[in-house]
């Protein structure tokens, strides 16, 4: 008996799953699961994070100034404007927590992150989900679930896990729709996967309710290292900053981001990479009968006829030490999340599907 409980929301929340990272008995794992970066952590920001490792009895700077510094200068924004993060994830709780409470809604859509109804609850707010067209996000169903109530809308363009996006026309209807009470959160964390697209930058810069967010995690590569950042109004940084703690990062963590923000090359080579394999599995996919949307993002998601398939066809990978992640929790149970490999491993996943078509057909 205790009388210990729970701030509002908090059991409501079902622990987060990450993407599973080992197959019993199999040594060589080839892990598409969590949309990791097949060519590893950038050389630069390895040698980056050594350097500054003697530095480590040194609490790192609280202001962040010389990542933000650095992330102003390559996407050509006002430093002012920038907050950094333990992952683009904290970014998301810091605005989530600094602007909603009990009795306010914060809506999402029937695909979005899983991590966006966790934050709700964090918040003690109310979730509101809302359908989405066709796995694409709709835009007239967000406006139409907007409420006094309404703080936050959260969306990732390109999307997790459908890998669909909202042209910039549509995300500028979204933005101008929404009353000045509601701040339209823009979860860029596939943004540079995306051709020509800048993550919402452009839209976020003259609006003084649209946030952006943007990791380090995927195409940089450092999902391990935990950094992320934000871009919005000058007076939504001040609240947030507030809530932030002061050495949220480390100084192995700053120095390997900032690093990697400046390794344009590598930048380059990265996205060059996913494109094409991407459209390599996208092909393979759609011949072998999985239907798949076009991705924008360095994942594509498969649909199998049935939720029955799906586990044939993820069967099939396993055998092969291959995992993938299963999205039922996302509204897919016929669905297989497959991380864009390098070329070897989007072969490897290539030949264990054909051999399990064939195999089926025999
Ligand atoms: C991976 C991912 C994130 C980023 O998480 P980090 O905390 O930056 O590692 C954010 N949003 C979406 C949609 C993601 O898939």
């Amino acid at each position: 008996m205790t009388r210990i409980t729970a701030q509002p929301g908090i059991m409501d929340i079902a622990l987060y799953q990450g993407g599973q990272s080992y197959l019993a008995g199999v040594s060589d794992v080839l892990k598409l699961s969590s949309n990791e970066n097949p060519l590893g952590p950038p050389p630069s920001a390895m040698q980056a994070l050594s350097d500054a490792a003697g530095g480590m009895h040194l609490y790192p700077s609280t202001d962040h100034a010389s990542l933000r510094a650095a992330i102003g200068e390559v996407w050509n924004v006002d430093l002012d404007r920038v907050i950094c993060g333990v992952g683009s994830d904290e970014v998301l709780q810091f605005v989530t927590q600094a602007f909603a409470g009990p009795g306010d809604e914060i809506i999402y859509t029937e695909h979005g992150f899983s991590m966006y109804p966790i934050l709700t609850s964090m918040a003690g707010a109310t979730r509101v989900c809302v359908d989405e067209h066709e796995r694409v996000v709709d835009v007239d169903a967000i406006l139409t679930a907007v409420t006094e109530n309404t703080r936050v809308v959260l969306l990732a363009n390109p999307a997790n896990p459908t890998g669909t996006m909202l042209p910039v026309e549509e995300l500028e209807r979204l933005a101008d729709g929404l009353p000045d009470y509601v701040i339209l959160v823009i979860d860029g964390a596939y943004a540079e996967f995306s051709d020509g697209y800048d993550g919402g930058i452009s839209l976020a810069r003259d609006r003084s309710n649209v946030l952006v967010t943007r990791t380090f995690s995927k195409l940089y590569g450092l999902g391990g290292l935990r950094v992320g950042w934000g871009y919005g109004p000058r007076e939504m940084m001040d609240v947030m900053n507030r809530i932030r703690q002061p050495f949220n990062l480390s100084v192995v963590q700053l120095a390997a981001a900032e690093a990697a923000v400046r390794d344009r090359d590598w930048l380059d080579t990265c996205i060059a990479l996913n494109s094409e394999q991407r459209a390599r599995l996208t092909g393979a996919l759609r011949q072998l009968g999985l239907a798949c949307d076009e991705s924008h993002a360095n994942f594509v998601l498969a649909r199998a006829a049935d939720s029955t398939e799906a586990d044939a066809a993820e069967a099939a990978l396993n055998a092969a030490g291959i995992l993938v992640r299963r999205v039922a929790g996302y509204g897919f149970p016929e669905g297989l999340r497959i991380t864009v490999g390098n070329a070897e491993q989007t072969g490897r996943v290539i030949e264990a599907l054909t051999q399990w078509r064939e195999g089926a057909a025999a």
